[in-house]
């Protein structure tokens, strides 16, 4: 993700850094890497930090940018405990690593313009290494935003953060019928997106029994504005024309 020219790796889960290359985002592959944003510590979301830390010991990467890591608290432990594991192989060779816990109500600079990067608190048990999920709203020098889910149940925090959005980038993980607390089905989502009224969604997030369903129909019920199903390797602007939030 780039914000007015900030590039953010958003949690890294496993295959990320092949995709990232691939789709053509990160030309200096990991060099190109300077901040990276989790929502929570789940294998699915931090899994690829083993890969890039990894790859970051190797002496081919040429830059000595120190690499920042924002999330939840209990990073630091969950980092040291692969080391625990991994030893030096996880020291980045040429760069620092800069690692700070952030907490919702936060608020990250990026840049100097004004834009910004602020987690929320959703609804997400983690039962180790923390007791934290976040969601992420970014918000460019123009005031145009994007609000991205995490891992989530509907709840309080979700809809506060992503009302009015120009973009939600929403989990959407289950089946109606298959109901998984700490997820959203499409019937959850499409209520979300109905109370938020953001300009545009993206589902992702996908379980293969929901990937298989047309979720942008099923969310549609609900929610009259524009929804994408998120598939691998897709790209998403923000429109350039920032909506008005509403009162
Ligand atoms: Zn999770």
């Amino acid at each position: 993700m780039t914000v007015d020219g900030t590039s953010l790796l958003m949690d890294p889960g496993p295959g990320a850094l092949v995709r990232l290359v691939r789709c053509g985002d990160a030309p200096g592959g990991v060099d190109a890497i300077e901040t990276v944003l989790l929502s929570h510590l789940h294998p699915d979301h931090s899994g690829d930090l083993v890969a890039l830390l990894f790859a970051l010991h190797s002496p081919l990467p040429a830059s000595e940018a120190p690499l920042r890591l924002f999330g939840p608290p209990g990073l630091a432990r969950l980092l040291d405990q692969l080391r625990g594991i991994y030893g030096s192989w996880l020291h980045p060779r040429k760069r620092r690593l800069d690692v700070t816990e952030v907490r919702p109500g936060d608020v990250l600079p990026l840049g100097e313009g004004g834009a910004s990067a602020a987690p929320f608190a959703v609804s997400h048990a983690q039962d180790r290494l923390s007791e934290v999920a976040l969601g992420w709203r970014f918000r460019d020098a123009a005031g145009r935003s994007l609000v991205y889910s995490g891992d989530t149940g509907d709840c309080p925090g979700l809809r506060e953060a992503a009302l009015g959005c120009d973009l939600l980038v929403l989990e959407c993980s289950t089946t109606d019928e298959w109901d998984v607390p700490g997820h959203l089905n499409p019937t959850q989502a499409g209520a979300v997106c109905a109370a938020a009224s953001p300009g545009r969604v993206v589902l992702t997030h996908q379980y293969p029994n929901a990937a298989a369903l047309d979720l942008s129909a099923l969310v549609g019920r609900q929610f009259a504005g524009p929804v994408e199903q998120a598939r691998d390797g897709d790209v998403y602007t923000v429109s350039a024309t920032p909506r008005k939030e509403p009162a």
